[in-house]
C-alpha cells in the first residue's frame, strides 16, 4: 500500500491508522530522508555539497524500529527520532532528497522493509518508484492553507507559534522543489487514486481508502 503526496496533506496520520486497521507495518520514508539530513548537519556538511554527501553515505547506518510509542529512527546507532521534525531538518531533507546518490542509497533500505509485503508506505515516490507494483496506491493532497495549518499542529514548542504564513512559505518551497526535481519528482502514479483531504476528516479518508482496498483484494 503506498500513500504519496505533498507536505501536510495528512499522509502520516492516515498511513498510521490504515496500518493499524490492516495489521500492516507503517513505513515513514520521509524520516529516512530526514535522517540523512540530520547526519549531514551533524558532521557540518553543507546540504548543497552533493559530492561530499555522496561520499559519506556508504559509512552511514540508518535503522527504523517500531516500538509501542511509534517508529524510532537511529543514525549510526544513536536515536535521533526527536530531532527530525524541525523546520531546519525539513528544508535540508528536501534539499538532499534531490541528489541521485541519496535516493539510490535509500532505495534498498525502503525495499527491504516492504520485502515481505504487509506495509503501508508513505512519502513522495512510493507508488511511482519504490513500490511500483503495490496492491493499492493513493495520492493524498489538500489545499496549501489546510496543509500549512496541519503542519503547524505537528510542530512543538516555540516553533508551533511560528506565523502560519511562514509555515506556508516553507511547505510551498519544499513542494516546489519536490515536484520539480529531475529524479523521482512528486507526482501521482498513473494508477493511484487521488484524494483531496481538504474537507475530509482522517476517518473519512481512511474509510475511503479501506473501501478501495477491499474492492481490490
Ligand atoms: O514526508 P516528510 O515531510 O517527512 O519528508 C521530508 C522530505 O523528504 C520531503 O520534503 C521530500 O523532499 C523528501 N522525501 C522524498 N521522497 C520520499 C519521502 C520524503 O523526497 N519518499
Amino acid at each position: 500500500m503506498t500513500i504519496d503526496g505533498p507536505a501536510g496533506a495528512g499522509k502520516s496520520t492516515v498511513a498510521r491508522q490504515l496500518a493499524v486497521r490492516l495489521g500492516y507495518l507503517y513505513l515513514d520514508t520521509g524520516a529516512l530522508y530526514r535522517a540523512v539530513a540530520w547526519k549531514v548537519r551533524s558532521v557540518g556538511m553543507s546540504p548543497e555539497d552533493e559530492k561530499s554527501i555522496a561520499a559519506m553515505l556508504p559509512s552511514m547506518q540508518v535503522s527504523m524500529d517500531q516500538r509501542s510509542d511509534g517508529v524510532h529512527v537511529a543514525v549510526d546507532g544513536r536515536d535521533v527520532t526527536n530531532d527530525l521534525r524541525t523546520p531546519e531538518i525539513s528544508a535540508m531533507a528536501s534539499q538532499v532528497s534531490a541528489f541521485p546518490a541519496v535516493r539510490e542509497w535509500l532505495l534498498p533500505v525502503q525495499r527491504r522493509v516492504g520485502e515481505a509485503g504487509g506495509v503501508v508506505a508513505e512519502g513522495r515516490d512510493l507508488g511511482t518508484r519504490v513500490f511500483p507494483s503495490a496492491e493499492a496506491k493513493f495520492f493524498l493532497d489538500a489545499d496549501v492553507n489546510t496543509r500549512a495549518g496541519r503542519r503547524q499542529q505537528d510542530l512543538t514548542g516555540a516553533e508551533r507559534s511560528a506565523p502560519l504564513e511562514r509555515t506556508k512559505q516553507e511547505i510551498e518551497a519544499r513542494d516546489q522543489r519536490d515536484r520539480s526535481r529531475a529524479i523521482a519528482p512528486l507526482v501521482p502514479a498513473v494508477d493511484a487514486e487521488v484524494i483531496d483531504s481538504s474537507a475530509l476528516t482522517v476517518e473519512q479518508v481512511v474509510d475511503r481508502m479501506m473501501g478501495k482496498i477491499a474492492a481490490k483484494l
